[in-house]
């Protein structure tokens, strides 16, 4: 999903700039226009990022700023301040309060939408080093592990793949053979009914303790990582 910005700022011609710039660069965004309501935005959306006003009413950016670090799992998100201010005293109290960046008005558009995307990029690693989590299902794919529930899940390396591309595309349903392009690709030769093989080991290794299964039998069509419908 795109991550969502978080905009903080009581000057409506400058929210509807950054609305605009950072919609057109592919972002949603939600928006505050004080102190107070920042913090409730906060708690209903969970934004990726803030961008952060420093001079707001109701309640400071830095204040914001503060009560938004003391939440727990909020130290993650970067934010922003934005601010008319220049000094060096100011820019150091807004770092020490938590803000991770700080940006002075006036800004240059594309300097605001580099620093966004470099904030959000050391907060969300890209995935191949990470970690895909499915209903119980947790698969760390540097470690090459899989839990479920907390329990180790034994996989052989065509279940891993077969499991880690499901986990990658929960919900779609894929055909046998585009289960074999993706998982055994598009060069190697095996009979469409291989694919059934091994979603039946696969299956077998998640479900041990007779858990519900995730994976769903489309008839006629293949296959689907679902763990709304119980098979
Ligand atoms: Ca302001």
């Amino acid at each position: 999903m795109k991550p969502l910005v978080m905009i903080v700022e009581d000057e409506a011609a400058l929210v509807t700039v950054l609305r605009y710039n950072l919609e057109k660069e592919g972002y949603r965004v939600c928006e505050a226009m004080d102190g107070e309501e920042a913090l409730t935005v906060f708690a209903e959306s969970n934004p990726d990022l803030v961008l952060l006003d420093w001079m707001l009413p109701a309640l400071s950016g830095i204040e914001v700023c503060r009560q938004l670090r003391r939440k727990p799992g909020v130290r993650e998100v970067p934010i922003v301040m934005l601010t008319a201010r220049g000094e060096e005293a100011d820019k150091v109290r807004g770092l020490n309060t938590g803000a991770d960046d700080y940006i002075t008005k006036p800004f240059s558009v594309p300097e605001l939408l580099a620093r966004v995307k470099a904030h959000l990029r050391r907060v969300q690693p890209s995935q191949p080093k990470g970690v895909l989590e499915y209903d119980t299902v947790t698969m760390d794919l540097g470690a090459h592990r899989v839990t479920r529930a907390g329990r180790h899940v034994h996989l052989g390396p065509t279940e891993f793949r077969l499991l880690r591309f499901l986990m990658q595309n929960p919900g779609s349903v894929f055909s046998r053979e585009a289960l074999l392009n993706a998982v055994w690709g598009p060069d190697i030769y095996v009979e469409p009914r291989t694919v059934d093989v091994h979603i039946r080991r696969l299956r077998k290794a998640l479900n041990t303790e007779g858990e519900v299964d995730l994976i769903r039998t489309v008839r006629a069509a293949g296959y689907a990582l679902d763990a709304s419908v119980t098979a």
